[in-house]
């Protein structure tokens, strides 16, 4: 029969690349946690004019990438491409706002993009993303910068660059745009198709266009940072000043203009060189826009989304994946063993040890072969006479010493066990 496989653009994550996973949400939970971002879980799909509405009917993501389709009752559902406006919808509809001061989110998931799969870009990706709704201190954005850096920092990732910019209010935008639209339009026909396109509906995306005769016209156009207006230079300029003192490198990028409308003010991304083409780990910004967009009050808010497959393709690149620590590795053979076997696994378990049971049922000989390359520390051998006894044999897998001990000294003074389990593992 056909083997049926995952679709194009999605993929399974099994061990050991599970592992990186899961040291990134623990670095992530950890970071987030202590900043006082709280988790916020929407669900996968949404109304399509959810993301028509608060993404924009132009951008790339709307017009070519969203999974679409009409559920059974009629309805206009999308796969979420992106996890901004099913938090901030959640923010609206569940009056978190109503709560007073900011609330500072954060979220993980699958995300959908129909995109032409290559590495670093997939069809199902994850992200994690912060908000911080209900702040237009520049600090806010300092903030959710910083802790972006920490999280690749305390991943021990190197090579990365912040790129910065801002995109001013939207006066500050309609006169760029107009500076912008008159130098471009002499070049039209030498700019990409998309771009062509673009020069109406979305100039300011044409900066950020990946095609490189179109780079070339786009470097020398106006800078937006020479249409801000006294205050968007104001904030924009404690951005900065607060990101150096805090010792955060960045480089102005005034093509920056990232792929959302709603964003406003800073924008950034945080690219690494160790990528090739898929090179922006993290992009965010500012977005005092869509929370009135999506019909909540008027709400300033600054916020960021990491691509963790970006994130996993690098932290392989540093070292092999990190295994779990096993304490014991339980072997057994003959009827009433293989049954002691079991009781005295999960008792371990219960006492907080990590224990693999071997249910090959094979010659002890293959058993301990296995024991030798699980990992673990010490073996616990339970053969006829410990069954028959209430014993089991410990050896130490590193030195080979062995002893006979009654199962309940080693279960009632487990505590010390383990002790001599964690000295044992850092002599290893
Ligand atoms: P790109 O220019 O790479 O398409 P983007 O501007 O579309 O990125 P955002 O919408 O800002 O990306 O999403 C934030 C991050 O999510 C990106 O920087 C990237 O790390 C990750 N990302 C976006 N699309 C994909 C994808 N199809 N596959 C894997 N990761 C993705
Ligand atoms: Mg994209």
């Amino acid at each position: 029969m056909a083997i049926i496989q995952a679709l194009r653009g999605t993929k399974d994550i099994c061990a050991p690349e599970i592992a990186y996973w899961q040291r990134i949400e623990a670095v992530v939970r950890d970071c987030l946690g202590r900043a006082t971002f709280q988790e916020i879980r929407t669900p996968i799909f949404e109304q399509t004019n959810l993301f028509e509405r608060g993404i924009g009917e132009a951008t790339d993501v709307v017009s070519k990438e969203m999974y679409t389709f009409t559920d059974r009752g009629d309805r206009q559902i999308t796969l979420r491409p992106e996890g901004t406006a099913g938090a901030v919808r959640a923010y609206i509809e569940n009056k978190l706002f109503a709560q007073g001061g900011v609330q500072r989110l954060w979220y993980t998931g699958p995300m959908f993009r129909y995109e032409r799969p290559q590495a670093g870009r997939q069809r199902q990706f994850h992200q994690v993303g912060v908000e911080v709704l209900g702040s237009a201190d520049a600090r806010a954005d300092v903030e959710v910068i910083a802790i972006a850096t920490e999280i690749l920092q305390k991943l021990g990732l190197k090579n990365l660059s912040l790129q910065l910019n801002s995109v001013g209010n939207g006066e500050d935008r309609q006169k760029y745009r107009a500076a912008l639209v008159e130098y471009l339009t002499p070049f039209k026909a030498d700019l990409d198709q998309d771009s062509q396109d673009r020069l109406e509906r979305n100039p300011l995306r044409i900066l950020d266009s990946k095609d490189k005769k179109t780079q070339a016209i786009a470097k020398e156009a106006p800078s937006i940072l020479d249409y801000l207006s006294d205050g968007s230079k104001k904030h924009f300029d404690q951005v900065q000043t607060s990101l150096t003192a805090l010792g955060v490198e960045y480089h102005l990028n005034p093509c920056l203009v990232r792929g959302l409308d709603y964003y406003t003010h800073t924008a950034f991304e945080i690219q690494s060189s160790d990528l090739g083409a898929q090179a922006t780990v993290c992009g965010g910004g500012r977005y005092d826009g869509l929370v009135a967009e999506l019909g909540g009050p008027d709400t300033p808010a600054v916020g960021w989304a990491i691509g963790l497959e970006r994130l996993v393709i690098l932290l392989q690149q540093l070292a092999a994946a990190p295994v779990n620590e096993l304490d014991f590795y339980v072997v057994s053979r003959g009827e009433k063993a293989e049954a002691a076997s079991v009781i005295l696994a999960h008792k371990l378990r219960f006492a907080g040890c990590s224990v693999e049971l071997d249910l090959s049922g094979s010659a002890f000989g293959k058993q301990f072969k296995r024991a030798d390359r699980s990992g673990a520390i010490a073996c616990l051998v339970i053969g006829d006479n410990e069954a028959e006894n209430n014993q089991v044999q410990l050896k130490w897998l590193q030195t080979k010493d062995q002893q006979i001990l009654a199962q309940s000294e080693l279960l009632g003074n487990i505590d010390q066990w383990r002790q001599k389990i964690n000295q044992a593992r850092n002599q290893a």
